[in-house]
């Protein structure tokens, strides 16, 4: 038996298989080949292999996403086929006498760089699907067939570390539990997990990576963050008994449904959940939160192979507010850039993306994207209690833009005979420091504010939430952070607003106490810490 040790990032206990996360390594090397003709049936088996894996995706996507979302799919299998982009991989392997993988690398990134350069929109898109259809050539030249794991049985997720991207892209079912070797606890992968309602460590190091393999047992402790694997029998007694307590705390919780959220001296608060999409509803109603407190609407954007279209998104927006029927939802609008990266938006290279080109400043650069997202919000927003809010704001001009463009919105839309409500909060994420410290002068221009304590901690601190090495350095109860946050409570107040905090230290209950006697007037939290919550707050005698 082997023990390691990371930061566990959802408390709960897992007792199963590894399977190790393999990411596509589609490196490519230029060599030499001897026999040309070879080389040209390689490549032709290839791209057969990826047409099969496409329509196979094809028909499952038609099945769960239907047809718009399945039709990338199909396009996809045409552009194989494409004699122009053919003709291309052919020339490079006859002329220069080199492998596939290099010839079809070099026409991926001509006809990417064509599409790219074009003046239509639509064209310039086709060069991510060019990229992908390649890389799967690629992968199939290097026989890296991601589709060669399908298991029914739930397995222990190991990897060295996910971007947010792969870990939306798991089947769900599948994951009993995640460790990372690398990772940080504020990371969007670890929200992400906590939202997934399983087992979760990060952190647990090179050293752990090494020494497993697919199919070791292992035991993944998410309240200690202890990891064994191979354990003995004593161990495994142990930990079965660690889960059934951890059932038996949770069926308790149940009993919580349904009662207020009020503290022993009669103070109020709501408790709200976060979720990434539209199938989180489900645990926010089933964990009997008061709203959803934060949609982080930039997992449409993640999900999707283009631009999530006015259409699509309206779709998803008005299945949430139905969903919650006259519950208050608040959308927060895309917050792209930093580690949530998304191809089609062609972003570029930066040297400290945290601090780079992203979210409110991404919509107010491209303002095409903002208004598609604002238009689809708004047609929404009759289907029951929406709130809209903007993440990263630092200045009182921002958010007189963002307003600009809002009004704008509304015209254009009265113009064409939409209908939307009038009754919309509009507010405002305070996740930098210079919003809190200006938060007087933001007070009055909205409905509410929302403490993003993920980024408001990172900025204030100086430290990279990304960042694994900088986890001691974090200390998120540290004072200049909850300055800012009483602040922001005071000034919300003094101008008549309502404040929230929807960061992951809403889920802290060591701090519980301290944001009531804030006048914190809303929690928000990844839905299974809902119960939790509304326990602490219970517990909690501000009289004293
Ligand atoms: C935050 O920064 O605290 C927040 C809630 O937003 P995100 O984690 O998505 O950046
Ligand atoms: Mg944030």
């Amino acid at each position: 038996m082997n023990k390691f040790h990371g930061t566990g990032v959802y408390g709960a206990v897992a007792i199963g298989n590894v399977s190790l996360f393999k990411r596509q390594d589609t490196t490519v090397r230029r060599t030499k080949i001897e026999n040309i003709d070879a080389e040209l049936k390689r490549v032709a088996a290839a791209e057969e292999k990826a047409i099969a894996q496409l329509s196979e995706i094809y028909e499952k996507a038609l099945a769960e996403v239907g047809e718009t979302h399945a039709q990338i799919f199909e396009i996809h299998m045409m552009m194989i086929e494409d004699d122009d982009y053919n003709e291309s991989i052919q020339n490079i392997i006859k002329t220069q006498s080199v492998n596939a993988e290099y010839a079809v690398a070099e026409t991926s990134d001509i006809f990417s760089e064509m599409f790219a350069g074009m003046d239509d929109a639509y064209m310039q898109a086709r060069a991510t699907d060019v990229k992908d259809i390649s890389n799967r050539i690629i992968a199939c030249l290097l026989d890296n067939d991601e589709t060669e794991k399908s298991t029914s049985e739930k397995m222990v997720i190991c990897a060295d570390d996910l971007a947010p991207s792969e870990t939306v892209s798991l089947d769900k079912d599948k994951v009993l539990a995640f460790v990372t070797a690398f990772g940080s606890s504020n990371s969007h992968t670890a929200i992400l997990a906590r939202n997934m309602n399983i087992p979760a460590i990060i952190g647990a190091g090179e050293e752990f990576l090494r020494s497993i393999s697919d199919g070791d047992k292992i035991i993944v402790d998410g309240h200690t963050g202890d990891i064994f694997v191979d354990p003995d029998n004593e161990t495994v007694e142990k930990y079965l008994k660690k889960q059934s307590d951890d059932n038996r705390k949770k069926k308790l919780l149940q009993e919580l449904k349904g009662k207020e959220n009020v503290t022993l001296d009669g103070t109020k608060i709501n408790i709200y959940a976060n979720i990434g999409g539209v199938d989180g509803v489900g645990a926010v109603l089933q964990n009997d939160a008061g709203g959803i407190g934060l949609f982080r609407s930039e997992f449409l954007y993640l999900e999707s192979e283009d631009f999530p279209t006015e259409e699509a998104q309206f779709t998803a927006y008005k299945k949430v507010l139905e969903g919650m029927a006259g519950k208050k939802v608040i959308i927060r609008t895309l917050d792209i850039g930093a580690d949530k990266q998304v191809d089609y938006f062609n972003l570029d290279k930066e040297e400290n993306p945290a601090l780079g080109y992203r979210a409110i400043r991404i919509c107010l650069t491209r303002p095409e994207i903002f208004k598609t997202q604002l238009r689809a919000l708004l047609r929404a927003s009759v289907f029951g209690n929406l709130g809209i809010m903007f993440p990263m704001i630092t200045s009182v001009k921002e958010l007189q833009d963002i307003k600009a463009v809002l009004e704008e919105v509304k015209k254009e839309l009265k113009d064409d005979g939409l209908e939307y409500s009038e009754n919309i909060e509009i507010g405002i994420m305070i996740e930098t420091p210079a919003a809190a410290i200006i938060s007087d002068k933001l007070a009055p221009m909205v409905d509410f504010f929302s403490v993003g304590t993920n980024d408001l901690t990172q900025y204030t601190l100086a430290c990279d939430r990304q960042n694994a090495k900088l986890e001691p350095f974090i200390d998120t109860h540290h004072e200049a952070i909850l300055r800012l946050i009483e602040m922001s409570a005071e000034n919300a107040h003094k101008a008549g607003a309502w404040i929230g905090i929807c960061g992951e230290l809403a889920a802290d209950t060591s701090l519980t106490e301290t944001f009531l006697r804030m006048g914190i007037d809303e929690l928000s939290v990844s839905a299974p810490f809902v119960l939790p919550l509304r326990d602490a707050v219970r517990k909690i005698d501000l009289r004293k």
